[in-house]
């Protein structure tokens, strides 16, 4: 014969379970505070990680005539942190067009010439100096979230297309002749391989003479796209064409070459 017993007796060991559980739960507590803790050193370390490894914003690579202007107007902006790239120095023949120098710096490495008349515009700003010619052996010494192309030499600017292409890194390139210009952002659609197949077509202004207010229009509309993609914002996509003595200025739609060896 069954014993019904009150609810309040049946209730008892259910409770002594409770308390014991609780009990239980008071260790399990104390192990997630110290694993918080523990985790606390850990979060500091990969900020700190992030910290150091973080990309510059904008690398330059020649600071001649377009790489002056860029610098001279980067020192200017906000707080964006650039790296710079070129191995000549700074020569009288330089002067005309390279308006970061001056006669004193005549002799002088240009990158390290280029730092200092940063810092002396804004001695904050972060800007690394590399005296050294990019070529297929130290490119991966190139790394930042934008390149601009300021190199006066189109071989070096073949080798950043096909590295920046090959990295995905947006690429601005910039080459000035006489008064005309051509400016382009390379990011995924037609790249420098595409319009210039042949780097003999394509004019240099290590061969050609330059007007001084042509190149800081081109280091002025490089620059600009920079800051576009810099901020995620939509940015022209043509090759941008001027003529600076006529006061024209053309967009040019340029599609992908389908033999294109570099970007297809
Ligand atoms: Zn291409």
């Amino acid at each position: 014969m069954k014993i019904r017993l009150p609810l309040a007796q049946k209730l008892i060991p259910v409770k002594q379970k409770l308390i014991q559980f609780k009990q239980n739960l008071i260790p399990l507590k104390q192990n997630l505070i110290s694993i918080k803790q523990n985790l606390i050193p850990l979060k500091q370390n990969l900020i700190q990680l992030k910290q150091n490894s973080k990309k510059p914003d904008i690398a330059i690579v020649g600071v001649g005539g377009l790489g002056s202007v860029a610098c001279k107007m980067l020192a200017r902006t906000v707080d964006n942190d650039f790296v710079l790239f070129d191995d000549d120095i700074v020569n009288i023949s330089n002067l005309h067009r390279q308006i970061l120098y001056t006669e004193a710096d005549i002799g002088e490495k240009k990158v390290d010439a280029a730092v200092r008349r940063i810092h002396d515009i804004n001695p904050k700003l972060s800007v690394t100096a590399n005296a050294v010619k990019l070529t297929k052996s130290n490119l991966n010494k190139l790394d930042a979230r934008v390149v601009l192309d300021c190199a006066d030499n189109l071989k070096i600017s073949y080798l950043l297309n096909r590295y920046c292409v090959k990295k995905k890194i947006p690429l601005i390139f910039a080459t000035v002749a006489g008064d005309h210009g051509f400016v382009k952002v390379i990011d995924g659609d037609a790249c420098l391989n595409c319009f210039y197949k042949q780097p003999r077509e394509a004019e240099n202004s290590g061969n050609i003479g330059v007007l001084n207010t042509a190149v800081t229009l081109a280091s002025s509309i490089q620059l600009e796209m920079a800051m576009q993609i810099l901020k995620g914002q939509p940015y022209e996509k043509s090759l941008i064409s001027f003529d600076i003595y006529n006061l024209r200025i053309t967009k040019i739609k340029v599609l992908q070459r389908k033999d294109c060896g570099v970007c297809r």
